[in-house]
């Protein structure tokens, strides 16, 4: 067991079972050991690849989506740009350079990052550098950044928030635990007292051994966006693995140096993380006063924002690279890659026009 294995295995031992959202926190945000305080995860040799590292047409996209909502919403002089965990900076920066298509949007909008990720922030400093605009960071997102009309990214963001697993068992729905084993090792159990919960009606029939998954920390966070949007104007455009409609499952899942791993070894060592409920958000969303629509697939929401054209065009500018950039196009959107797990889920004030993509 690693060091912060040690830690946690002493926590439960002097106060017992530790809930899934607990050990997750502590895995990623731990600010000795912690996967998201001390880790490089996009890094050379990093453990996994994502859409902004893939292409640049994806943050190109995901920046004109919001330019495009900005123009709807009758061009706020004022308004926030932010992301949430922006890994290397360069969606931000794909987006940023995109937006000189509107001059007045670059200069209407202040810049906020969001990311607990010391080493990242590092590297995204780096990447903006250049980007001619003036840019802030904090480490989360709160009340400071809702003032304004808020036009928000956030690219496998949501998926690194803490969830808590519940099993169908014969005593009723019992909480999946941290605990630990007879040689003091961590291990799954199941709380002993059943909990009464509330599923939502389109998950359909639970039968035992169902798991259902929720996420207080990101449903809390979604109400917030939601709200601030439909105080003040903006959207939010969050785009991660996931899934919505009926059915249960154990999501939950451990990977390092690109291979999944055990969940409960090496906590700090590796990524954890969870599919992303977009009907969870969308209704959290929806409870902070604003409209959400989706999910979409990646598939439908990039082709619908253009990226065939887009890849053509930058096939004729590039024509050395042009089987590396149909590849590229071809793992983002192909359903046998990234083009039916990955969705994406909008949120807008009421009122404001359908958004492009949806
Ligand atoms: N959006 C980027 C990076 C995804 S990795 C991309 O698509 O490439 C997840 C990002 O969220 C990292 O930048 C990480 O540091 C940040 N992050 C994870 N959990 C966080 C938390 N609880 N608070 C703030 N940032 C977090």
């Amino acid at each position: 067991m690693n060091a912060l294995g040690e830690r946690i295995a002493s926590l439960i031992a002097a106060q017992g079972p530790l809930s899934i959202a607990q050990f997750m926190a502590m895995s990623a945000l731990d600010p000795q050991y912690g996967y998201y305080t001390t880790r490089d995860p996009l890094g050379l040799g990093g453990d996994f690849v994502t859409a902004p590292e893939i292409s640049q047409m994806f943050g190109e996209l995901a920046g004109l989506w919001c330019v495009q909502a900005w123009f709807d919403q009758g061009r706020p002089p004022h308004a926030r740009l932010v992301e949430l965990g922006p890994g290397t900076g360069s969606l931000m920066e794909d987006a940023l350079r995109a937006a000189k298509l509107a001059p007045e949007f670059r200069e209407a909008v202040e810049i906020v990052m969001v990311d607990a990720n010391p080493a990242l922030v590092v590297r995204q400093k780096a990447r903006l550098a250049n980007a001619g605009v003036s840019v802030t960071w904090q480490a989360q997102f709160d009340e400071s950044l809702c003032n304004w009309p808020l036009f928000l990214i956030a690219n496998e963001f949501f998926d690194a928030l803490p969830i808590r697993q519940f099993v169908q068992t014969a005593r009723g729905w019992c909480e999946n635990m941290v605990t630990l084993d007879a040689n003091q090792n961590l291990a799954l159990g199941l709380s002993p007292d059943p909990l009464p919960l509330n599923i939502p009606s389109g998950r359909g029939e639970a039968t035992d051994g169902a798991v259902y998954e929720t996420s207080p920390a990101s449903t809390a966070l979604a109400e917030e966006i939601g709200r601030a949007i439909a105080m003040r104007g903006g959207a939010a455009l969050i785009l991660d693995y996931g899934y919505s409609g009926d059915g249960f499952g154990d999501t939950l899942q451990a990977v390092g140096e690109h291979q999944f791993r055990d969940v409960l070894t090496r906590p700090g060592e590796i990524d954890l993380s969870a599919h992303v409920d977009f009907d969870a958000l969308a209704h959290a969303a929806k409870r902070g006063g604003a409209v959400s629509y989706g999910p979409v697939t990646q598939g439908e929401l990039l082709t619908g924002l253009g990226i065939l054209n887009r890849m053509m065009n930058l096939q004729r500018q590039n024509p050395g690279d042009r089987e590396e950039i149909a590849v590229a196009v071809d793992r983002l959107i192909n359903p046998d890659q990234m083009g039916t797990l990955f969705k994406a889920l909008a949120i807008l004030p009421h009122g404001a026009p359908t958004p492009p993509g949806f």
